[in-house]
């Protein structure tokens, strides 16, 4: 029989949060075991090396802000950082951290089950081996289960074909290629408009389009490099206090309180401003009031028709199930102008629905598209995704999925009663799950190395969410969407429920009031947790 390890604590996943958590932990002299599935850190920035994979946020706002040494080395190029550069990044804090010792790559976990005799959690990879510990915490992402789309014929085409999450790690030539891309989000969107520039003809193969918005990229030169060094603390402390962890935050004054004029004036600025300043830099009313939802989407159409030459294809462009701003906005660079190309055209899927993939490319109604490559921009089975993948069993032999399968049930998005000793580092319901996710991934893991900490040291082995906290935060986290404009069909929504009730599988009630709460809770002794 095998000998089965055991550690203090078993992390799932060496993302962004994984690794610091592997680093929290060490700090308080644990031995630590991190699983990850990959054959490298970096999770998100891992896996999604698609042409043209990019931060949407501020790349000085998103790197780890706990250490001045990292802060001090590590200087960013670009206001919004590529995808090599981050993996690089992330290579570059294992290393300093000397994180990859206590790391076992190629490692999926398939099982975590809850040893309620002798209080340890098992966990079983693929492979069959074993490891057990005190603590469960998972790492594994709120983006990170990737769709495939049900379409007939997925497996039959002959050409090259990956999802944008799996795409290779050697070097793909789309050159002169017929290239088809399914899916328009922000993903879609960056590959759209890289793919276009090299391929022979592209083919883009559109559901719902999505309001998308000028990212504003450009190198970072030397003064704003120092400038930067300098600002630090000023940035992390804007982001700190902002409703989602960006650099941006919502006007002060009114939207009802600014003139018209002054408004359309205030969009004009926004638009030519970095990152989600159009979307977390407006009025807050534009997510609350549908009137004021409605200046900026007409604001937004009318620069769609002005970018896009042709006024049908513009017309197609243009949503019409939803607001701007009401699903998370695609930042794109010189996205519209594509459609002006040539070598491109837009298959709007509800005029002319996809019937099946062949072997030689896409078939809709009207026609078959010939195509070499064929890239699912299909997004994510998102936040709970990821936790489905893993057979997880708590008390009783309780299955996580099972008591999720009416929506999320949490306490701060980190624990679940029934399953002790487990967090979900930007679990469900938590606001890390709709954040600039760096910033509040930090928070996370400093709370949880806080709380086992504080465990340590008073002699706990136990910890659980009471039934009647978790109740009380699932309420809250569905109350806070109550009154705003959120779309119902983006990816933070879970529309297949056991019940059918559409349910949010993040919390929207701003990082800050997040934050209050969380410390609130640890500075009254941990309350809504049985501590033993
Ligand atoms: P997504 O927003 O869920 O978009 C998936 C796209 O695929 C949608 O356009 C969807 O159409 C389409 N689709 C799904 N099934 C389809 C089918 N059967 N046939 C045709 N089209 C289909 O996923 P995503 O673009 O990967 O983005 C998810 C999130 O990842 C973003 O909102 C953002 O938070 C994050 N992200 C961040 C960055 C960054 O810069 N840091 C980059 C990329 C992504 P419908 O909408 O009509 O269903």
């Amino acid at each position: 029989m095998s000998t089965i390890e055991q550690f203090d604590a078993i992390v799932i996943g060496a993302g962004i949060a994984g690794m610091y958590q592997l680093h929290r932990l060490r700090k308080l002299g644990m031995t630590v075991r991190v699983f990850e599935t990959g054959d490298g850190v970096g999770g998100t920035w891992y896996w999604n090396r698609y042409p043209g994979a990019r931060f949407d946020s501020e790349s000085y706002s998103y790197g780890y802000s706990f250490s001045e040494e990292i802060l001090k080395e590590w200087k960013w190029k670009e206001h919004f950082s590529p995808q090599p550069d981050n993996e690089r990044y992330l290579n570059f804090v294992a290393d300093k951290l000397d994180l990859r010792r206590d790391i076992q790559f190629n490692s999926r976990v398939t099982t975590a089950r809850y040893l309620e005799d002798d209080n340890l959690w098992e966990v079983e990879l693929e492979g069959g081996q074993r490891a057990r510990a005190r603590f469960l915490i998972t790492a594994i992402g709120v983006l990170s289960a990737h769709n495939l789309p049900r379409i007939e014929g997925i497996d039959s085409f002959k050409g090259q074909s990956w999802h944008t999450a799996r795409w290779p790690k050697t070097p793909v030539d789309l050159k002169g290629k017929r290239v088809g891309v399914i899916g328009t989000g922000a993903t879609g969107v960056q590959t759209i408009q890289e793919v276009a520039k090299v391929a022979g003809r592209l083919s883009v193969f559109q559901l719902d389009p999505n309001w998308c918005a000028p990212l504003n990229n450009s190198p970072i030169t030397d003064e704003e490099q120092a400038d930067i060094q300098r600002r630090y603390p000023e940035i992390f402390q804007a982001c700190a206090s902002s409703f989602g962890g960006f650099v941006h935050n919502f006007q002060s004054r009114p939207f009802a309180e600014v003139p018209k004029e002054e408004r359309l004036k205030l969009y004009e600025t926004l638009y030519q401003d970095r990152g989600f300043s159009i979307w977390l830099g407006n009025f807050m009313e534009i997510l609350m009031d549908p009137a004021a939802n409605a200046e900026i989407t007409e604001f937004i159409s009318n620069k769609i028709r002005a970018r896009v030459k042709d006024p049908a294809t513009a017309d197609k462009l243009i949503p019409k199930t939803h607001g701007f701003g009401t699903k998370r906005v695609p930042m794109e660079t010189h996205y519209y102008e594509v459609y002006n190309q040539d070598n491109v055209e837009l298959v709007h899927l509800p005029d002319n629905p996809i019937e099946r993939i062949t072997p030689a490319g896409v078939k809709t109604r009207d026609r078959e598209y010939p195509l070499d490559v064929l890239i699912f921009a299909t997004g994510f089975d998102a936040v709970t995704g990821a936790f489905k993948r893993i057979d997880i069993r708590g008390r009783g032999d309780q299955k996580l999925t099972e008591k999720w399968k009416n929506g999320p049930e949490t306490y701060l998005g980190l624990q679940v009663s029934g399953f002790p000793n487990l967090f979900t580092l930007v679990g469900p319901h938590n606001a890390a799950s709709f954040c600039n996710i760096p910033r509040c991934i930090e928070q996370n893991v400093d709370w949880v190395s806080d709380c086992i900490g504080h465990m340590l040291k008073t002699g706990k082995a136990h910890i659980e969410t009471t039934a009647e906290a978790e109740r009380e935060w699932t309420r809250h986290a569905y109350e806070v969407t109550q009154g705003l404009l959120l779309s119902n069909d983006a990816w933070f929504v879970d529309t297949d429920t056991a019940d059918g009730i559409p349910r949010f599988l993040v919390y929207i009630g701003g990082t800050p009031n997040y934050r209050m709460k969380c410390d609130e809770v640890a500075a009254k002794g941990y309350e809504g947790f049985v501590l033993r």
